[in-house]
């Protein structure tokens, strides 16, 4: 547990270079929760050649980025933050990589004869597909919490738009695909998972349209459960999660694992 007696604090890997598709809107939407809550905030910086503290923070947070970036990133992480990030969750501090964040956490990201080399915290490879996986996306979550409860079976969706396919070794997937592509579009696998090390392709940004799951990083990193923390008045937040979830139920073909077996039975 990483109680910070009321501050929540943040890591923000590399905001200059990882933060497509509004990716930073996160760190916004935790910094205004905690606010309205009245518990502290802050959010630390950490650029190229940056040292990284493995003890004074209770999420380091990587966003997206195009693979240029994801390249000039990943030889900094894996030199000079790699030790500090893997000692980090060791001790129970949530990590959250977004796409190319994501990425960044398992193996290596393969493109074509160019490899760009990940911390390997997630047993994971991507590599370059044909064509982009891009849309909107939901899928089912079900996380373990501190307390050995889980918070239930619940929908995350966003905007996905990678390249990669992220192929998983001997880790949990985040979630199941319901709606979209998720790590390969195929396999209905959205996301992984260790512990608390967390890596999903879904921008969106994903927090802001899915406060839930932003409640459960807050809640972990003040060290009280989620029904813990002081309601806030969602009306505006759920019409959002609403709307991610109908526009994936729109727009994205569907490959939940009952979907394809539905198809190849003819009734998809
Ligand atoms: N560059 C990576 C890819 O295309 C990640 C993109 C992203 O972060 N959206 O797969």
């Amino acid at each position: 547990m990483t109680a910070s007696r009321g501050t929540m604090r943040v890591a923000w890997l590399y905001p200059e270079h990882l933060n497509i598709y509004a990716d930073r809107g996160n760190l916004l939407l935790l910094e205004r929760r905690c606010q309205w809550r009245e518990l502290g905030w802050e959010v630390t910086p950490v650029g190229l050649g940056d040292a990284l503290d493995a003890d004074a923070h209770d999420v380091y947070y990587l966003g997206g980025g195009q693979d240029r970036d994801q390249a000039l990133c990943a030889a900094d992480l894996v030199a000079k933050k790699r030790d500090a990030l893997a000692a980090a969750a060791e001790r129970g501090a949530t990590v959250l990589g977004i796409c190319g964040g994501y990425q960044l956490l398992g193996h290596e990201y393969e493109l074509g004869t160019e490899r760009i080399p990940g911390v390997g915290l997630l047993d994971l490879r991507t590599v370059r597909g044909t064509g982009r996986l891009i849309g909107d996306v939901e899928i089912t979550v079900d996380l373990p919490r501190v307390d050995g409860t889980t918070t239930g079976p619940h929908a995350l969706a966003g905007f996905e738009n990678h390249g990669g396919r992220t192929i998983l070794g001997d880790v949990a997937p985040l979630g199941t695909v319901v709606h979209g592509h998720g790590n390969d579009g195929e396999s209905g696998a959205e996301g992984a998972r260790r512990g608390q090390i967390i890596g999903t392709y879904l921008h969106g940004p994903l927090l802001p349209k899915n406060v839930w799951f932003a409640d459960e990083l807050i809640a972990r990193a003040v060290g009280v459960t989620p029904a813990e923390l002081p309601p806030l008045d969602d009306r505006l937040e759920d019409a959002a999660h609403a709307s991610a979830r109908r526009a994936a139920q729109r727009s994205a073909p569907n490959h939940s694992p009952l979907a394809r077996v539905r198809a190849r039975l003819g009734r998809g």
